[in-house]
């Protein structure tokens, strides 16, 4: 799960990290009026979307009086920014967060990861902050600092303070610096945080360090534990399809293509859209519905496939292991009777109870095509949608 920028400082801050005077705002007035809660005479006001490269796009400006700062967020408010990370639809502005502006010195990056190589939080850093990491890592791969953490001792004091002299900071900053980055391992730990990304992180003209922006991601399974992180969720940000699926348990990718795909397991569901491919077909999404899927979670994920505009055609491959082919069989029979299905729907069945399966889908007398193999039903799926537009 993702959160927005005022929210991971807000967190951030509750570990040490020193940030910016701020204040959040849900219409144009509440922004002016923030920056007289703030004071001073130099605002900056940040468009809170899901997104990173918010600056360039537009959606980051700096404001020296309350009737600009209301102007230029009255052009934000219930616009979509588009970002390079956002895709072409965007995401919904419906907060921003007026800060108080700083007199920057220098720009650091601060990342913190999960490395799978090592199975351990890895900090990672760099004295050329402000761009962004993976074009930090094309341009100056040299100018990025890495470090593994090892679980047993955590991140120790010497080691956050080599970093911070690897960065080239000068002495007196030094000890903040250290301070910042042991209190982002701490929240990364303590909060099942996936990502944290500091950047900037600035030198200000006085010499403190400042987390001038922030990123968190958390980890989905471990929301349980952490309800008040579970508060911070903002659906307006997220794919309503995806979200849909994943709060039904779930897991659904948008693609771009026109066939819908239903499968159980991440795998078979890349060997499936791979095959679809090469029989000339472009998926429009895959649903992995997991093992022991009832008729009645069949007859969801149908409905969330269907939910999206672009299906032309159903590709239903199932290797059932611990799911059982009746079960899924009886699904998309259901799905047939409750769903509306319009499209044309090819099902792959093979493993437990795979002939009482193809029995239900025989019986239902529904124009069901069924296929032996995962190449036969790639094959009739793309023939299917090609009938489909040549009508
Ligand atoms: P992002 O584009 O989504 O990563 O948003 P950031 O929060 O990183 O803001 C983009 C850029 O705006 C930063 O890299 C800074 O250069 C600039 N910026 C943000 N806050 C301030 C500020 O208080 N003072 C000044 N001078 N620049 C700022
Ligand atoms: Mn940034």
């Amino acid at each position: 799960m993702d959160i927005h920028e005022y929210q991971a400082k807000e967190i951030l801050a509750r570990f040490g990290v020193r940030v910016p005077r701020g204040g959040l705002a849900y219409s144009p007035e509440q922004a002016a009026y923030r920056s007289h809660e703030i004071g001073g005479n130099r605002w900056v006001v940040k468009a809170q979307v899901h997104s990173g490269g918010r600056g360039e796009a537009g959606g980051v400006k700096l404001c020296g009086s309350d009737s600009e700062i209301r102007e230029y967020s009255s052009a934000l408010f219930g616009r979509k920014l588009v970002t390079r990370q956002t895709g072409g639809a965007g995401k919904l502005i419906g907060r921003v967060y007026v800060e108080e502006a700083l007199d920057i010195r220098q720009e650091l990056y601060l990342g913190l990861v999960l490395d799978r190589t090592s199975e351990r939080i890895m900090v990672v850093a760099s004295a050329q902050g402000g761009m962004e990491i993976e074009e930090l890592s094309e341009e100056h791969p040299d100018a990025i600092l890495r470090m593994t953490i090892d679980p047993a001792t955590g991140f120790l004091e010497f080691q956050a303070r080599e970093l911070a002299f690897g960065l080239g900071l000068q002495s007196g900053q030094v000890a903040e610096a250290a301070k910042i980055f042991r209190a982002c391992y701490r929240a990364f730990r303590d909060l099942d945080v996936t990502m944290v990304e500091i950047n900037p992180l600035v030198v200000t003209g006085d010499g403190h360090l400042v987390a001038l922006d922030a990123k968190m991601s958390f980890d989905d399974n471990a929301l349980f534990r952490h309800q008040e992180i579970s508060e911070l969720r903002d659906m307006s940000q997220e794919n309503p399809v995806e979200a849909r699926a994943a709060d039904r348990g779930l897991s659904y990718v948008s693609l771009e293509g026109n066939i819908g795909c239903m499968i159980n397991g991440a795998g078979l569901a890349m060997a499936t859209m791979d095959m679809i491919k090469l029989k000339g077909g472009a998926p429009a999404n895959f649903l992995d519905i997991g093992g022991g899927a009832s008729p009645d979670r069949v007859l969801t994920a149908f409905r969330t496939v269907l939910a999206d505009p672009k299906v032309e055609a159903i590709l239903v491959n199932i290797f059932a292991g611990i799911n059982r082919c009746d079960w899924i069989a009886e699904g998309v029979v259901q799905a047939f009777t409750k769903a509306e299905i319009k499209v044309p729907v090819v099902v792959r069945l093979s493993g437990t109870n795979v002939e009482q399966g193809k029995q239900i889908l025989a019986d239902s007398k529904l124009p069901i095509a069924t296929a032996d193999t995962l190449a036969e039903a790639a094959e009739k799926a793309v023939a299917a949608v090609a009938a489909r537009q040549a009508a």
